[in-house]
């Protein structure tokens, strides 16, 4: 039966007579038998159904009323179980069928128990025991023939249940019947030894009263814990909701003979098979769990034991270094082979080396590289503060994840670099039409004493072949006999004595200056208006260089223009270094009139050759988009960047931008260009704080500027930047791009501020007419507001022009004691105030960075640690993209990894 098929192990305990005492041995004085307890019951042998002899206890006093014969059992050990089943089988003669029986006659008897620890009682009180149940025949007469007789056997079951003592014994209460006691089986119940889920559950006794047992199963070998695996033993046997499972530890898995084979590996104690190794790595043995890498590659420890192993980079390829004076920008190209990884950086080590016999000692900590030294993961560091006039070898290592676990060198890659320091030219003017003269101001940090400079030109075109060679000891020369309308390269060459040996002329103990400084003697060379051009297509071949889209590549957008995006990216000419651009584009559905505007810029800016004007790079007008290329201005349009850097430039620094600006100016009106658009926002700036004007369109002055605003006469002017007669009757000239350059002045120095402030254009029309000028910005020297004013002239003849105004801004650079410092204001307080920060947040407000302060949080940077190694890619994912920001940042996070939280701002 189904239920039988639960009772996994079961202990007989047949009632073999010879071990039942019926009657205790009467010798236990205490106890004597109970008169009762007459030797009613008999063991009695007689012959099954199958003529085997069998023992059975009879009782059959049905004649005699008052019957009350006792059999009992001896003690049963319980074994553990608390429910125990008993099944009888008995014979049970029907009162009907026994001739002339009293009313006495039962069909029935009690079967009791008696829980006890003691295992030799020989007495036990009736009323001491506990009633199982009264059994009476359900199956009468089943025909069993007991020798003449025919017999019906019974079989009943009963438990109980609950059982806490050794154990018990049984006793069957005869009242008066005809009963053949044929077996009694006492047994329990188990759920069997199994193992499932890996897990091996033990025999387990069932519990009492049909409870639950919880088991706890075992691991089997070779595996452990997933999730502890249980199973629930049921009363009749049955193992019940298994819950939790082991797994194969590693190396093993389930299958077939458990083992990982050699060549595979099986690295964490999963229900998943064993896998093939990974690349560069084997297992020899059975039972991996993790293959070995080959000779020479490796796995780091963060490595998954799944991932190939792999091995250090190569060097460092096309190593490029710019040498700027005592900054050197070392640029390269990944390695060959990364050695699997994705992992690369690059550190690099800096020797200076001195001597004949070429002496290199490591630099020490004055020099400084950004954005870091170690574990760059950009492919370029810039190198500052190294000393002039030295030789520098740097070894740029690209290193990976194993790097550390290789035993073979690294790939590294050597870049020897010399500094210089130039001198810088103040000063270029023309004295007649074939001379100029060129002031300079001598090296900041000479070496030594200078001696005397010597300054070699020749015509741009003529390189070096034709040269000349001028030598003076003072900071000013005139150079004669030059062609017009030619350009100039010129070199300057200070040599000076170190310190040491002056004034000494030792020739080896001399060192050099130089600069390269271009200039171009102004000759007939005017600006070509495009509309002059019957073919405008042909003013742009004439003027701009065709570039090939493809080697081109954009990279972000970085502003919106007239005609579409502005976009930055770079530009690799065949043999040229790649270059940073602005590319600005033409947008999708434009009209014939539109291209040609758009393209004018490109024909006005191509015709120009100065490093104050923004430099046209090229055009691509054979495949779209069109485009113009100009070069990059990481520092975009000058307005936006004074107004971020409020009061964070010297006078200086600011009268040199203003310079740069003249200079600019005074090449366009030279070639008789008139800008008519001149104002802060079209000024570009660079990373070196060059300021270039720019803004050349045709279209430009009535369409793109926002600031300019229609005129009773129907044109669009920028009113707040254009001087009265420009905007009475478009009297534009060279003498009204002056008056605008006074406004760039009055824009500069107070750091970007609106002209004018809120007055409105009518406003400030009518102030100017009444004689109204702008006022000093805060803190300007009173040479500079002067300027100004000239440049704020009614007459627009009184105005300078733009050659008066760099020559008398290049006085102040000059003599800044005189005209400058002299009213230092407060903001050129040389000391650097230091700032203790111990948040993110309080060092972006030391260095003036607050605006920054959310960007920096909701990217994760919310510990001073944590932006110790920050990098620029970084800081460009979190919106940080001007170049002047990231390096302020990125210096001043090199601060905080050399001298903890004090910042310098
Ligand atoms: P534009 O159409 O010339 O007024 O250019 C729109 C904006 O793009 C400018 O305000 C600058 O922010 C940016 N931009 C234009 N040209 C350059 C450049 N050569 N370098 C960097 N940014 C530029």
């Amino acid at each position: 039966s189904p239920q039988m098929r639960f009772i996994l192990s079961w202990l007989i305990m047949f009632l073999s007579l010879k071990y039942t005492h019926i009657f205790p041995p009467p010798c236990n004085p205490l106890t004597p038998p109970p008169p009762s307890l007459s030797l009613q019951w008999e063991e009695i042998s007689v012959m099954d159904e199958r003529n085997t002899p069998m023992r059975t206890y009879q009782v059959c006093n049905v004649m005699e009323a008052s019957q009350n014969n006792w059999l009992r059992t001896r003690h049963i050990a319980r074994d553990g179980a608390q429910r125990v089943y008993i099944e009888i089988k008995f014979t049970l003669r029907d009162c009907n069928s026994l001739p002339g029986v009293p009313g006495t006659c039962k069909e029935t008897f009690n079967m009791f128990y008696y829980e006890s620890n003691n295992a030799n009682l020989w007495f036990i009180k009736e009323s001491q025991y506990i009633k199982i149940d009264t059994i009476a025949a359900d199956e009468s007469f089943t025909q069993v023939d007991v020798g003449d007789r025919v017999m019906k056997l019974n079989t009943e079951v009963r438990d109980i249940s609950n059982l806490s003592k050794k154990g018990f014994y049984l006793a069957f209460q005869d009242l008066g019947a005809c009963i053949a006691l044929v077996s009694v089986r006492v047994f329990y119940k188990k759920c069997p030894l199994t193992v499932l889920n890996l897990a091996q559950f033990p025999d387990t006794v069932t519990g009492g009263d049909s409870a639950l047992v919880e088991v706890r199963g075992l691991c089997v070998n070779a595996s452990e814990e997933f999730e502890a695996p249980r199973m629930y033993c049921s009363a009749d046997g049955g193992w019940l909701v298994p819950i939790g499972r082991c797994v194969c530890k590693p190396g093993y898995e389930e299958h077939k003979d458990f083992s990982c084979r050699p060549g595979s590996y099986k690295a964490s104690a999963t229900d998943a098979y064993c896998t093939k190794c990974p690349p560069h790595s084997s297992s020899h043995l059975e039972r991996a769990s993790e293959c070995v890498c080959e000779n020479g590659f490796h796995r780091a420890e963060t490595d998954p034991r799944s991932m190939a192993c792999t091995r250090p980079p190569s060097a460092p390829e096309n190593t490029i270094s710019t040498v700027n004076e005592t900054c050197v920008t070392l640029e390269w190209s990944p390695p060959r082979d990364t050695g699997g990884r994705g992992d690369i950086t690059y550190s690099l080590r800096c020797r200076k080396c001195s001597g004949d016999d070429i002496k290199c000692a490591p630099c020490g900590s004055g020099v400084h590289f950004v954005p870091r030294q170690f574990g760059l993961s950009v492919a370029m560091v810039m190198v500052t503060d190294l000393q002039p006039h030295s030789n520098y070898s740097f070894t740029i290592e690209s290193l990976n994840g194993v790097s550390d676990l290789s035993p073979t060198p690294r790939g590294a890659v050597m870049v020897n670099v010399t500094t210089s320091q130039t001198v810088s030219v103040v000063l270029k003017e023309r004295r007649s039409k074939d001379s100029i003269t060129l002031a300079w101001q001598g090296p900041d940090r000479p070496n030594g004493a200078i001696v005397e400079y010597e300054v070699i030109y020749y015509e741009k075109n003529q390189r070096e072949q034709n040269y000349t060679v001028l030598k003076t000891r003072s900071n000013v020369m005139t150079v004669d006999g030059l062609k017009p309308g030619t350009t100039y390269v010129s070199l300057f060459v200070s040599s000076s004595h170190p310190v040491s040996t002056y004034p000494l002329l030792a020739p080896q103990g001399l060192f050099f200056s130089y600069l390269c400084f271009v200039f171009k003697l102004p000759g007939s060379k005017t600006y070509i208006h495009p509309h002059t051009y019957e073919d405008p297509n042909q003013a742009v071949r004439d003027f701009a260089k065709e570039i090939d889209a493809s080697s081109i590549r954009i990279e972000r957008v970085i502003g919106a223009g007239e005609f579409g995006e502005v976009c930055s990216g770079r530009l690799r000419l065949q043999g040229k270094r790649e270059i940073y651009v602005a590319i600005k584009s033409l947008k999708a559905g434009y009209s014939d009139k539109q291209r040609r505007d758009f393209l004018s810029e490109a024909s006005i800016m191509g015709q120009f050759d100065h490093p104050n004007i923004i430099r046209l790079e090229g055009v691509v007008t054979r495949c779209k988009p069109v485009m113009i290329i100009t070069e990059f201005m990481e520092n975009g349009s000058l307005d936006t960047f004074l107004k971020k850097h409020d009061g964070q430039f010297t006078v200086i620094q600011l009268v040199g931008m203003l310079r740069g600006i003249a200079s600019g100016m005074k090449y366009l009106s030279d070639m008789s260009y008139v800008h008519r658009d001149l104002a802060a926002r079209n000024i570009l700036v660079n990373s070196n704080l060059v300021c270039k004007v720019s803004d050349f369109g045709l279209s430009r002055v009535l369409e793109d500027d926002p600031e300019a605003a229609y005129t009773t006469r129907g044109g669009k002017i920028p009113i707040r930047w254009t001087s009265p007669e420009a905007i009475a009757y478009r009297k534009f000239t060279s003498a009204s791009d002056v008056w605008s350059y006074g406004i760039v002045m009055w824009e500069v120095v107070s750091y970007g501020e609106r002209p004018y402030w809120e007055m409105s254009n009518q406003d400030v029309i009518k102030a100017i007419d009444e004689g109204y000028r702008l006022p000093a910005p805060m803190d300007c020297p009173v040479v500079l507001h002067q300027l100004m004013l000239d440049c704020w002239e009614k007459g627009r003849s009184e105005r300078p022009k733009f050659g008066q105004i760099v020559t008398t801004l290049d006085k102040l650079i000059r003599n800044p004691n005189v005209y400058i410092l002299s009213c230092l204001p407060s903001r050129e307080d040389p000391t650097t105030p230091e700032f203790s920060v111990s948040t993110v947040e309080e060092w972006l407000e030391a260095i003036k960075m607050g605006q920054y302060k959310e960007n920096f949080s909701s990217a994760g940077y919310v510990t001073l640690d944590s932006v110790l190694y920050i990098t620029i890619s970084e800081l460009v994912k979190m919106d940080v993209t001007l170049a002047g920001h990231q390096k302020k940042i990125l210096s001043s996070v090199q601060s905080l990894q050399t001298q903890g939280t004090h910042v310098q701002v």
